[in-house]
């Protein structure tokens, strides 16, 4: 069992305000990240055109990187 704790670096409190940065070319289009996204943050774009995401109304946890299978979403600090 993990212990979270705020100091984790699976906090996103610990290193900053960061944003999802989708690679097109890894990604699989099996909608892991949008079933995982608590803020609905992900919208599908029909058939293989695969997913947008909306920095507006993104809160930046991190848990569609975390959740992405093929590495395709990298959380890079906010600008
Ligand atoms: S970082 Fe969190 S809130 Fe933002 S798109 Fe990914 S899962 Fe949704």
């Amino acid at each position: 069992m993990s212990t979270w704790s705020r100091s984790s670096p699976l906090c996103p409190c610990a290193s900053g305000p960061r944003r999802p940065a989708p690679a097109p070319t890894r990604r699989l289009s099996c909608g892991n990240c949008y079933s995982v996204c608590p803020d609905n943050a992900i919208t599908k774009l029909g058939p293989g055109r695969g997913f947008a995401i909306d920095l507006d109304y993104c809160k930046g946890c991190g848990l569609c990187a975390a959740e992405c299978p093929s590495g395709a979403i990298e959380m890079v600090p906010e600008e």
